[in-house]
């Protein structure tokens, strides 16, 4: 046969509206407008593709991530060009389905591309992206599937591939490790995100889940049953080693499967491994099943470096946990018992929670609001992300909206859990979904303000009179962070002087509880999500003329990554000086 140029492509990485995509490793996706820092996950079943492919085959195998490099359509083609691929390879969602089969339609009429679709949209939907002009769609977990379209295998012997029989779960001893050649894995580490707290690489230690939760793309339309595979520990440990020589500045790993912990003898062998490789000097923070935690594997993970485990739990009301089947998700006593032991040894724990999902309520939601405060309140949570609960093509929850006539969108574009419902139900509608969607952030919100604010306080505080900033009046906010930490500064800078004057330049979703804080003057409503500098200029022209103390930005990590914009725009604006507001309460100030 002879050698190809093959293109392995993730999606392209800003839409036509110009949101900046992100894919999360559990495959729903979102767009985030104004997000010129946006981190990018590492798109690993592409990447083990990619590996696969250069060390089992004799093609010419080029790797290219439009998200990592912030590609939109016309920048993407251009790359493209130089490359003229015979295949192209792509994992679409149904988020950027239209942006990435027109990009893929372009490379078959200039270069005579056949275009290879893979993953949850080509599982849903291949025939109808077979009309299109798409020329294979794999269905499944995909890897072998394309390795043996581009062995040129007889297109009817190949299982995966549609309209073939699925293929059998792989075994994942067989892969090689994942692409870190054509992109270098160490760029998708960003300390802060996606709440990681060091220079962590993403990895992958195990594959699937025992669960098959009612809206799981990954269970349900990769890998269509309970699937939870290990690997061999050694070449774990192997994998690490690997990278902190090729890295030298890896801080650590962030174990992105969907559940390190399903089985336990796993993880007291990789912990113990870990340690006896001498490899426990790093982070580690890892994606777990909270229903499986015991002391014995915290305590096992503790001790060989982990410092932080995410955790699922989605809702508090019991209905919609029937509704969304996610069974021992559910169990909140058990929950509970193992955030008292992770508290107790130090361990910290990032839950995930989901809002509108099936089965649930505008009154069941409230309860999950509530529980997240306490929780995080009661400093048994440390973080938490909560998505609106989108049913995506495929998913049994998509099927189950869509008969029973609650689905509302078919705009692709729209199925964005971080940004709208796409489902309205006879008693729970989707307006008053997307504000419990709210009403939950603000719930976290207020959990944390209980949990930080001694400390923040304090610390904010010590700062406050080592710079001799007590005698500011008139003071500017950017709202750069969560609320919690703006409305703690009001209230310490309120305790300093009740006659400071502070004006506030936030976005409207938060324009009423900016009504509420303390010393208040005016809020200017800035839209479009992400501050930059340009959006700002634009807004606000030169109503920022006046001068100001101080202007004051909020981080949400300590090394100020994805903030060059905020901090442009607050250089911009006539202060005596920038005060930069830590999550800790620390000062630093910038007199530029
Ligand atoms: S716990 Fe549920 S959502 Fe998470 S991977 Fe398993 S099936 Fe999917």
């Amino acid at each position: 046969m002879q050698n190809k140029r093959v293109v392995i492509a993730n999606s392209v990485g800003i839409d036509s509206r110009g949101y900046y995509i992100m894919h999360s490793p559990s495959r729903w996706s979102q767009g985030v407008k104004n997000a010129k820092d946006l981190f990018t996950y590492y798109p690993w079943e592409l990447a083990y593709l990619s590996s696969l492919l250069k060390r089992d085959t004799e093609h010419h195998v080029k790797f290219i991530d439009g998200c990592l490099e912030k590609f939109n359509l016309e920048q993407y083609k251009e790359r493209i060009a130089l490359l003229e691929p015979n295949y192209i390879v792509m994992e679409p969602s149904t988020r950027t389905l239209e942006e990435d089969i027109s990009l893929a339609l372009w490379s078959k009429e200039k270069f005579g591309t056949k275009i290879v679709f893979c993953g949850q949209h080509a599982t849903a939907y291949p025939e109808d992206l077979l009309s299109r002009g798409v020329d294979f769609a794999c269905q499944g977990e995909y890897e072998f599937t394309v390795l043996d379209i581009l062995l040129d295998k007889s297109l009817d012997s190949i299982r995966g591939l549609y309209p073939n029989q699925r293929r059998e779960l792989l075994d994942v001893k067989l892969l090689p490790f994942p692409e870190d050649e054509d992109v270098r894995r160490i760029d998708y580490a960003t300390p802060g995100e996606p709440n990681c707290e060091y220079l962590e690489i993403q990895m992958y230690a195990s594959r699937g889940c025992p669960l098959m939760c009612l809206f799981c793309v990954a269970q349900n339309l990769y890998y269509g049953k309970s699937s939870h595979r290990i690997r061999r520990v050694e070449s774990v440990v192997e994998e690490i080693k690997l990278l902190k020589n090729k890295y030298p500045e890896m801080e650590g790993v962030f174990f992105d499967e969907e559940m390190h912990n399903a089985d336990k003898n796993f993880v007291m062998e990789l912990t113990s491994a870990i340690k006896k490789a001498g490899l426990d000097n790093l982070k580690y923070n890892a994606m777990c099943g909270h229903w499986t935690l015991d002391r014995e594997m915290l305590e096992a993970m503790k001790s060989a470096g982990y410092y932080k485990i995410r955790v699922g739990v989605e809702t508090a009301d019991p209905m919609g946990a029937i509704g969304m089947r996610i069974g021992p998700k559910n169990r909140l006593d058990k929950l509970e018992e193992n955030l008292k032991i992770a508290r107790e040894i130090g361990m910290k724990v990032y839950a995930t929670f989901t809002i509108g999902g099936m089965g649930s309520s505008k009154d069941g939601d409230r309860k999950t609001g509530e529980l997240i405060q306490r929780l995080v309140g009661e400093g048994l949570l440390t973080d938490i992300q909560v998505s609106i609960n989108t049913p995506l093509p495929g998913s049994p929850y998509f099927e189950r909206v869509k008969r029973m006539g609650y689905l509302l969108e078919q705009d692709w574009s729209k199925f964005d859990g971080g940004n709208f419902s796409v489902v309205s139900y006879p008693n729970y509608s989707k307006n008053e979904i997307e504000e419990n969607f709210r009403y939950v952030l603000k719930c976290y919100d207020e959990g944390l303000k209980c949990q930080k604010e001694f400390s923040f306080k304090s610390k904010l505080s010590e700062d406050v009179n080592k710079f001799e900033l007590s005698s500011m009046k008139k003071i500017l906010f950017l709202r750069s962070n969560r609320m919690w930490q703006v409305e703690l500064t009001a209230d310490l800078l309120k305790e300093f002087s009740e006659k400071i004057e502070i004006d506030v330049i936030g976005q409207p979703q938060v324009e009423n509880i900016l009504k509420k804080l303390p010393c208040v003057k005016k809020i200017y409503l800035y839209e479009g999500g992400f501050f930059t500098l340009d959006n700002f200029k634009k807004q606000f022209d030169s109503r920022f003329d006046k001068k100001y103390d101080a202007v004051f930005i909020f981080y949400n990590n300590f090394r100020r990554v994805g903030y060059s914009e905020v901090e442009a725009i607050a250089n911009s604006i006539q202060a005596e000086f920038v005060a930069g507001v830590f999550p800790d309460g620390s000062l630093k100030i910038n007199h530029e």
